[in-house]
């Protein structure tokens, strides 16, 4: 998955929503309290799981659009959450959010504010019931997928005082990880919102090992999410997913835990010219996090290795 920018209007809308809700909390100091959240917007939580789909059943009798009601078969909507494996819901008649129990519980932070930010949004009210696809369009449901995400984010990163806070230090492993603590987010979330706030040109990878597994029966290199900053969207246009994975590749031990990568390499840009990036990268026992941050221009012409040659010929990688 891609991260995607917001039309600067729509990410003003709801930015004056995440206000809102920071105002009413009285201002409050990181980490974000979702339970204080969800008091203040009247919202009630309940788990889910393959186990106990009982709180699903329950939606499945109120599935309405308005009068219409959406879904002929009452099993469907429990279909499609288990094949789409859906982490979270929300049920606007009731102003619940209902959170997979299934998924790790980190990540239900983010599910939960992302619900939350559906719940706020007014015109995602008649949009999404259970962020299926029957009800909407694939682009448009993208959409406002993007924009829930973007909500969660800016919630969960209490607005413009991440930039802040991340401006005064390198953006380095060292600055993901007391962001980590400070705002109580996963590792992911903290790489996504800090290469989305950088104005430099930085990439984030979350993926498998790029060594691959230590099964020979499981897949190669995966790259779950490809994160851009807007200006590396801007210069780096060419350097595609697969190009920035086999620099990674070239650039990782085979280490199964901690800090894999740290060091420099060359991403020619879509002008032809050669820039210097500090590569890290973090297994941490499941996923490769990385982050690829511009330094500048590589001056000096470094011997390079063929890594990317054969697929891209923009990018080289310096061992
Ligand atoms: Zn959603």
């Amino acid at each position: 998955m891609r991260n995607r920018f917001l039309d600067e209007r729509t990410a003003r809308d709801i930015d004056t929503l995440v206000a809102k809700i920071l105002r009413g909390l009285g201002g409050p100091e990181p980490p974000l309290v979702l339970d204080d959240v969800r008091a203040l917007q009247k919202l009630d939580r309940q788990y889910y799981s393959s186990i106990d789909d009982g709180p699903l059943r329950e939606f499945v009798s109120r599935a309405y659009i308005g009068a219409k009601q959406v879904f002929a078969r009452p099993t469907l909507i429990l279909e499609v959450v288990r094949k789409r494996s859906l982490k979270a819901l929300y049920l606007p008649d009731r102003k619940r959010v209902l959170i997979d129990s299934s998924q790790p519980k980190l990540k239900w932070r983010w599910s939960e504010a992302h619900e939350i930010v559906h719940d706020g949004v007014p015109w995602h009210q008649d949009a999404m019931f259970g962020d299926t696809e029957y009800t909407l369009s694939p682009a448009c449901h993208e959409q406002i997928e993007a924009e829930a995400n973007y909500g969660a984010g800016r919630l969960l990163f209490f607005q413009d005082q991440f930039r802040e806070f991340a401006s005064g230090s390198e953006p380095t492993f060292e600055l993901i990880k007391s962001a980590t603590k400070r705002y109580g987010n996963t590792m992911t979330s903290t790489i996504w919102r800090l290469v989305e706030a950088l104005d430099i040109p930085a990439l984030g990878i979350v993926g498998s090992h790029p060594r691959g597994s230590a099964d020979p029966n499981r897949p190669a290199q995966q790259c779950r999410y490809f994160i851009r900053s807007r200006t590396f969207i801007g210069r780096f246009g060419s350097v595609t997913e697969d190009a920035a994975c086999a620099v990674l590749r070239a650039h990782s031990s085979f280490r199964r835990g901690g800090p894999i990568a740290d060091g420099d390499v060359i991403l020619v840009d879509d002008r032809g010219e050669r820039q210097l990036f500090h590569l890290e990268s973090f297994y941490n026992g499941h996923e490769a996090l990385t982050i690829f941050v511009h330094r500048r221009p590589a001056l000096v012409r470094m011997p390079v290795s063929g890594v990317g040659s054969q697929k891209n010929a923009s990018i080289r990688a310096r061992r």
